[in-house]
C-alpha cells in the first residue's frame, strides 16, 4: 500500500514520481527517446529467500530496484517495512537518481527493501534476515562498492548497514575497498562521523537557506528568521527526530506538534523533542506522554495551524482526501513522497511553497557519498591537515599577541577568538560545512530556475528540471 490515505483516484507513489518527472519533463527539449530512457527503471529483482526461525521456515520477499546507470555505483537506502512493494521500491529508486543530480552526487538511483515489521523479529533473528538479504543481493553486485552501495532508510540504521559490510567482506575476502560497499555504517565499523544526524542536519541546512532568501520566505507568506515559527513534524524517527531537534535547539523554532504511529502531542508553548523521543523509546508510541494534549486520530494533526509542517514518516501522507485542509503556508517534504500528485497541483493552486524531498532529504546521500570516499580513501577527513592547520594559526595568534603587547590596552582579541580560531576541524564538522555547502548550492541551483522561467511556479518542478538537464547530458556523454 503506497498511498495509505488515498482516495480511489489517488495515483500510486510510482505514478505520483512519473506524473511530476512529465510536468517538468514537458518544459525541457531533449533529443528523441532520452525522456523515456530517463523516466523508466532499469531493473528491479525480486527475491524471496527462506530463513529458519522458530521451529520453521519463514519466507521474506525483498527487492532491489536500479532506476538509472548514467553514473555508476548506483545508490539508494534499504527499507524494512510491511508496505515495501515494487512499486514503492522503484519510485524510490527514480527519485534517487533525481537527487543525486540534484546534489551533484556522482551515483545513479536504486533503493532496495525488505517486506518485514523488523519489530516482530529479536535482534539476532533480524541479523540472519539482515544477513541472508545481503546475501542474495550480494551474489548479484546489487551490494557492490562501484556498483551498487546501499544505505539506511525507513526502518533501518547503523546496526543493519554493518551486518550488511560484514557479509558482504566475508564473501569478498580480498576486496580491499569492501567497506565502500555500504554506507551509514557505525563509526567502528569505517562509518563517518555525522552521517546518523545527516537527514535531519540537511532539513536544517535546508530551511536556513530558505530564510536567507527574504523573497522567497515571502512567497510563503512568512516573514523574518526561523526563530520562534510554529513547526509540526510527522515521524519521531532518524530524519523527525534529528530535523525537529536541530530546528528547536539550534534555529529558535517551538516544535508545536509530532505526529507518530499511534497519535500526536500538541503543544502551542512547544514541544520537548529530546523528552518525547525518549518517551517514544520507552513506551513504543506518544501516547500517554505527560505534556501537551494526545490526539488519537494523529494525521489531522497535518491540518493544524501551523508555519512549517514537515512530513518525516512516510509516502502519500498528504493527498486528495486532506490537501485542501492542510493550512501550513510551507512544506518541507523530509520524507519521500509524502505529497501524492493530486495534493501537489491542489497545493500549488493554494500558494503553498513546498521545499521537495529529491532536495530536502539530500542530506542523507549526500554524507554517504562522503562516506564513500573515506572508505575507498581508507583515511578519515581531517586526519592529515588538522594540526597543520592548527600550528599555522598558532603562528598567527602569536604574532597578533605580540602585536598587541606593543598596543597595550587600544587591542585585544575578543574572548574565545584564540581558542576558536586555534582549533583544526575535525571530521564531523567537515562533513557539517560540505553538507551546509551542498545543501547551499543545490537550493541555489533550484531557485534559479523557480525564479527565472516563467513556465515554472514552483520548487519540485525547478528541481526535476535542473536533475534530467544533469542526467540527460550525462547520458548524452556515455553516447547511448
Ligand atoms: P525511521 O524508521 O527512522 O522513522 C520513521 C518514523 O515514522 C518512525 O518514528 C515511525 O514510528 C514513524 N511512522 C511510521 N508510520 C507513521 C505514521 N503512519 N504516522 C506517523 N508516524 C509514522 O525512518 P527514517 O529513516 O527517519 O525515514 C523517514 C523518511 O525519510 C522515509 O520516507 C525515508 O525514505 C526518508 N529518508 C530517510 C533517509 C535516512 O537517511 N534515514 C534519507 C532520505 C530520506
Amino acid at each position: 500500500m503506497s498511498s495509505p490515505n488515498a482516495a480511489g483516484n489517488e495515483p500510486s507513489f510510482r505514478e505520483s514520481v512519473d506524473i511530476m518527472f512529465n510536468r517538468a519533463v514537458a518544459l525541457i527539449d531533449l533529443p528523441p527517446g532520452l525522456e523515456e530512457k530517463i523516466r523508466v527503471c532499469n531493473a528491479t529483482y525480486t527475491v524471496r529467500f527462506g530463513v529458519r526461525l522458530r521451529g520453521k521456515i519463514e519466507t521474506f520477499t525483498g527487492y532491489r530496484s536500479v532506476h538509472s546507470e548514467h553514473m555508476e555505483p548506483v545508490k539508494g537506502g534499504i527499507r524494512f517495512s510491511m508496505g515495501v512493494n515494487q512499486n514503492e521500491v522503484e519510485a524510490l529508486a527514480a527519485l534517487m537518481t533525481y537527487k543525486c543530480a540534484l546534489v551533484e552526487t556522482p551515483f545513479g538511483g536504486s533503493k532496495g527493501g525488505l517486506c518485514i515489521d523488523p519489530r516482530a523479529w529479536e535482534e539476532d533473528e533480524l541479523e540472519r534476515i539482515t544477513r541472508r538479504f545481503a546475501y542474495e543481493l550480494a551474489k548479484r553486485d546489487l551490494i557492490h562498492p562501484s556498483q551498487n552501495v546501499p544505505a539506511p532508510d525507513m526502518g533501518t540504521g547503523e546496526r543493519e548497514m554493518e551486518w550488511i559490510a560484514d557479509q558482504y567482506r566475508r564473501m569478498n575476502t580480498t576486496d580491499i575497498n569492501a567497506a565502500a560497499c555500504v554506507t551509514g555504517k557505525p563509526l567502528h565499523a569505517g562509518g563517518i562521523a555525522g552521517r546518523v544526524e545527516a537527514t535531519g542536519r540537511g532539513v536544517q541546512y535546508a530551511m536556513r537557506e530558505f530564510f536567507r532568501e527574504p523573497a522567497d520566505v515571502q512567497a510563503a507568506g512568512m516573514s523574518g528568521s526561523l526563530d520562534g515559527k510554529h513547526v509540526i513534524v510527522q515521524g519521531l524517527g532518524n530524519v523527525g527526530y534529528h530535523a525537529a531537534k536541530f530546528l528547536k535547539d539550534e534555529d529558535g523554532c517551538l516544535i508545536t506538534g509530532i505526529i507518530e504511529r499511534d497519535g500526536a502531542i500538541v503543544d502551542e508553548t512547544g514541544i520537548d523533542v529530546e523528552a518525547l523521543h525518549h518517551w517514544i523509546g520507552q513506551h513504543g508510541g506518544v501516547k500517554g506522554y505527560p505534556h501537551g494534549t494526545y490526539v488519537e486520530d494523529g494525521a489531522v494533526v497535518l491540518e493544524e495551524d501551523c508555519d512549517i509542517l514537515i512530513p518525516a514518516a512516510l509516502e502519500g501522507v498528504i493527498n486528495l482526501s486532506n490537501a485542501e485542509n492542510v493550512k501550513a503556508p510551507l512544506i518541507v517534504e523530509a520524507a519521500n513522497g509524502p505529497i501524492t500528485a493530486g495534493a501537489d497541483e491542489i497545493l500549488n493552486r493554494k500558494g503553498t511553497v513546498i521545499i521537495p524531498d529529491m532536495y530536502a532529504n539530500a542530506g542523507g546521500v549526500t554524507v554517504s557519498y562522503f562516506e564513500w570516499v573515506k572508505n575507498l580513501s581508507h583515511i578519515r577527513f581531517g586526519r592529515m591537515q588538522r594540526r597543520q592547520e592548527e600550528a599555522r594559526h598558532e603562528l598567527i595568534v602569536g604574532e597578533l599577541e605580540r602585536l598587541s603587547q606593543h598596543l597595550g590596552d587600544q587591542w585585544s582579541m575578543t574572548p574565545n577568538f584564540k581558542q576558536k580560531y586555534l582549533r583544526g576541524a575535525d571530521e564531523l564538522e567537515l562533513v557539517r560545512s560540505g553538507l551546509d555547502d551542498t545543501m547551499r548550492t543545490a537550493f541555489q541551483s533550484m531557485r534559479d530556475v523557480w525564479h527565472n522561467r516563467a513556465d515554472v511556479s514552483d520548487l519540485r518542478t525547478s528541481a526535476y528540471l535542473v536533475s534530467i538537464n544533469r542526467v540527460a547530458e550525462s547520458y548524452k556523454a556515455k553516447g547511448l
